[in-house]
């Protein structure tokens, strides 16, 4: 075996994969990625289905952070299509332009309702040149940008839908979904005058042309081709330690034991699981306390060509199932048969919901009907449907949840030799940029020499600024 120094990685979705490419790409580590499932990449894999190549719902590849593109269209090269951004919002029966433009949505509103926009928003700012407090919640942060009657029309609703009372989740889940301009720039955004800039709105995205698997898939060649490996399959077991260190992980591996010497451990799992593998399982995990949302998806497949105009489309109203609705064959027509579509809807629940004590049928007969009354398919064009659950995959950023964290990494920092990553990994509502700047970061600075404890604390400041752009 080489002098090199072994990292394995927990978890073989785009996180794991790409803090495991960056490392094995220095030369300096051999990688295992160990995955549980029979497949890699997470909910950025893609998956045969019906004659389609299916995505776990809408996925494209964008980024604001510098380099991070760049390293992607290294990676992928021809294997990637670039494609004009398209998307809009259901509201009252018509789709308007998401970023929300105030003139847009005066021909689709009334005017009535769009001078009590203006006027809300109005009152706002004015209120915000009398030294407000800094906003307190999602709602409080919301209001003050939009004024509340654009609040109640399309945010509570659309936050309600996906997180849960928008009252009580932090303002930072607002800073880190939503475009953050304020005051005059809001203005003269809504208004048309001013452009949303690539830091907002993205106007072009890049698509793997395989569908959006095949970026993991990119990964796991790249660390195979360093001679580091990519297991599925595998049951991890627990850690043999010495003192503060992680010496070894133990796993099954199609059913057979294993034991993976690590020099440095780094998981893009579940925090609670990864807690107890740690400490036993008879303790309490103080990850238990983070909140999440399950994902559900419900794709219905169509017999007509295409059937949106848009590659996705966000449904605020709580008429409607769903929140957001993808059509497949937009990124790429030869992902699906001639003459057939689908269309994936996604919603998010908590456990105790009746969405998710639904049946399957129950799910996919709702998002039916909102496909049929919203118009973008006919009952009879539709052939079947396939309902697909992931629990615990939304982090839900509620009031407390920076204590909650820092008391989560208290405890794990007293592995000497661990790094969290992902989104699940580290409990940040983040893209696949996101993961593949995580492992960027991680491998330079491994690579710099700095101690994982020190690399982990700057990576929670990073991943704190991060933002996803619509
Ligand atoms: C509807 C929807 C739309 C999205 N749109 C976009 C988009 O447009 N662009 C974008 O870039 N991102 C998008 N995302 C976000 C993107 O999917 C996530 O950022 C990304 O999948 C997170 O990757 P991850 O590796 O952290 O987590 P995951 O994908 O959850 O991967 C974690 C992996 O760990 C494995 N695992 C779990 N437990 C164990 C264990 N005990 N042992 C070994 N392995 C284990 C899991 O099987 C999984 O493969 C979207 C997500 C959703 C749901």
């Amino acid at each position: 075996m080489s002098e090199k120094e072994n990292v394995v990685v927990l978890g073989g979705g785009i996180g794991g994969l790409s803090v495991g490419y960056f490392l094995a790409r220095t030369g300096r580590y051999h990688v295992t990625v160990l995955e549980k499932a029979p497949v890699i990449g997470g909910l950025c894999a893609s998956f045969e289905h019906d004659g389609f190549t299916l995505d776990y719902g809408a996925h494209k590849i964008y980024s604001v952070i510098p380099g991070v593109l760049d390293e992607i269209r290294d990676l992928m090269g021809e294997r990637l299509l670039t494609l004009p951004k398209k998307n809009r919002l259901f509201l009252r029966g018509h789709l308007v332009d998401y970023p929300l433009k105030l003139g847009n949505l005066a021909s689709v509103l009334g005017f009535g309702t769009f001078l009590k926009l203006g006027i809300g928003y109005a009152l706002e700012l004015a209120r915000g040149f009398a030294n407000r407090q800094p906003p307190r919640s999602y709602e409080e942060y919301m209001i003050q940008r939009f004024g509340r009657p654009a609040y109640e029309l399309v945010f509570e609703p659309l936050a309600d839908k996906v997180w849960g009372d928008p009252a009580t989740l932090h303002p930072e889940m607002a800073r880190a979904r939503v475009p953050a301009s304020g005051g005059l720039e809001v203005i003269l955004k809504l208004l048309g005058i001013k452009k949303e800039t690539a830091e907002t709105n993205a106007e072009f995205f890049y698509y793997p042309r395989a569908g959006f698997g095949d970026l993991p898939q990119a990964m796991r060649e790249e660390i195979e081709a360093r001679g580091g490996q990519v297991l599925v399959n595998v049951e991890v077991q627990g850690f043999e330690r010495d003192a503060n260190r992680v010496r070894s992980v133990r796993a099954a591996v199609d059913g057979q034991p294993q034991e993976f010497p690590c020099d440095y451990l780094v998981s893009s799992i579940p925090l609670s699981l990864l807690e107890r593998m740690i400490f036993g399982e008879g303790e309490s995990a103080a990850a238990d306390e983070l909140q999440f949302r399950h994902l559900v998806l419900v794709y219905v497949f169509a017999k007509r060509d295409l059937a949106l105009e848009d590659q996705w489309i966000f449904f605020p109203e709580r008429e409607f199932i769903f929140s957001r609705i993808f059509e497949q064959k937009q990124m790429n027509p030869e992902l699906g048969p001639e003459g057939r579509t689908t269309i994936c809807c996604d919603f998010t629940c908590d456990e105790d919901s009746w969405q998710w004590a639904a049946s399957d049928d129950e799910l996919a007969q709702k998002a039916v009907e909102g496909l049929v009354k919203a118009g973008f398919v006919t009952a009879d064009e539709v052939e079947n449907t396939l309902v697909l659950r992931r629990r615990n995959f939304y982090p839900r950023y509620d009031l407390q949840y920076v204590e909650k964290m820092k008391a989560v990494d208290a405890r794990l920092q007293q592995v000497e030799n661990l790094l969290l990553t992902g989104r699940i990994g580290m409990y940040n509502y983040n893209n696949s940029d996101h993961c593949v700047d995580m492992g960027r970061f991680i491998a330079e600075n491994l690579t710099a020499g700095r101690p994982p404890v020190e690399v982990w604390n700057d990576l929670a400041q990073r991943v704190a600024a991060y933002k996803i752009v619509d």
